[in-house]
């Protein structure tokens, strides 16, 4: 107090009240201190301007949607496979190079997502990344094949399962997700023995079956009658291994489709009913975002991870168009409750596709 009485009264009395204002804020927030009151030492977001600028909440990391190019509006591929095996062909890939699929997927930044996720607009993934789908077609042998290893059962280490767990656990954050399009009149996978076990475990470990009717038929010059019956049959048969299962997307075989699809989409025969809530087309561009006013459920686009007879539209020349091309990819801002676009694409939101979530833009 020596220095105060050197002060003019009026800059005491002002430092006094600074102290007592202080004080004042002190006691309140000693005073209403409940469980679930922030750190009475942390000053209030609003009244520091360094505190988490773009805050999402939970305390996360503030996210720079500019310079991570941000844009949850961006195209998404949806990848086709169909075997996985030898050798090479138009519609089989090795198993070394879905290896090798997988790796320059995910060091171009992509993670997967399931297409129940896309169709959900629940896309959860790290900020700055890119959703990629895998789905396989047909329930092929190579797809999900156990082999015998020293008297016991084990997932052979080439098939698309095991090199998708592998690559996760090499990997977690690529993430593990793939939607397997199924047809009963013929044995799923093969070994016709383990079709039980096969499908119990792609649900344990949160992969999707979906539909491929039943018997694989060509949808454009399949009666009305027929089709409904074709796929609701696929829908009975996935239910009597898996009871209650929703099957709720399917991927038109030969990629055909009539011009009217309402029966494609929903139906019901003799008391199995379905809505396929996504319809995926066997070409060849990638798929808007959910999020999108081009966003048409009933015909999602699949590009061919092939690299024969590509056309120029497989998964590598979509790849280089999206490396080449950033501003035409989906680009998470890492929070799934909210959908960021840049500004001049707000137009293009789909408000009916957000669902409760926050639309940011910047
Ligand atoms: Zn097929």
């Amino acid at each position: 107090m020596r220095q105060l009485r050197k002060l003019p009264l009026k800059h005491a009395l002002k430092i006094l009240a600074a102290l007592l204002l202080i004080l004042g804020i002190a006691l309140a927030t000693a005073g209403c201190g409940g469980p679930e009151e922030e750190d009475p030492v942390a000053p209030p977001h609003e009244e520091d301007p360094a505190a988490e600028p773009g805050e999402g909440g939970g305390g996360q990391e503030p996210v720079d949607y500019e310079a991570l190019g941000v844009n949850e509006l961006g195209e998404i591929m949806v990848l086709m496979y169909h075997e996985i095996g030898e050798p090479e062909d138009e519609w089989v890939r090795t198993p070394d190079n879905f290896r090798k699929d997988l790796q320059e997927l995910y060091e171009a930044g992509f993670r997967a997502v399931s297409m129940n996720d896309v169709l959900d607009g629940r896309i959860d993934i790290p900020a700055g990344t890119t959703p990629v789908v895998l789905t396989f077609d047909d329930g092929r042998a190579g797809q999900f094949r156990y082999i015998e290893k020293d008297g016991e059962l084990v997932i052979d280490p080439d098939c698309a399962v095991a090199i998708l767990e592998e690559f996760y656990e090499a990997h977690p954050d690529f993430g593990l997700a793939a939607t397997f399009y199924l047809f009963f009149s013929g044995t799923p996978f093969g070994q016709p023995n383990l079709v039980q076990e096969k499908l119990n475990y792609l649900v344990e470990r949160g992969f999707e079956i979906g539909n491929h009717t039943n018997s694989h038929p060509n949808l454009r010059s399949l009666s009305r009658e027929a089709a409904i019956k074709d796929i609701a049959l696929m829908v009975k048969n996935t239910q009597e291994y898996l009871p209650g299962y929703q099957v709720r997307s399917l991927a038109l075989p030969l990629g055909a489709f009539p011009d009217d699809m309402s029966h494609i989409i929903a139906g019901e025969y003799e008391g199995i009913s379905y809505h396929n809530e996504g319809i995926l087309l066997v070409g060849a561009n990638p798929a808007p975002s959910p999020f999108s006013r081009s966003f048409i459920p009933a015909k999602i686009p699949r590009i061919r991870a092939s690299e024969m007879k590509t056309d120029g539209v497989g998964l590598y020349e979509w790849l280089q168009v999206l490396q080449d091309n950033l501003e035409r990819r989906y680009i998470s801002d890492g929070d799934p409750a909210t959908v960021v676009v840049p500004e001049e694409l707000r137009e293009l939101v789909n408000e009916e596709a957000l669902r409760g979530k926050e639309l940011i833009t910047y």
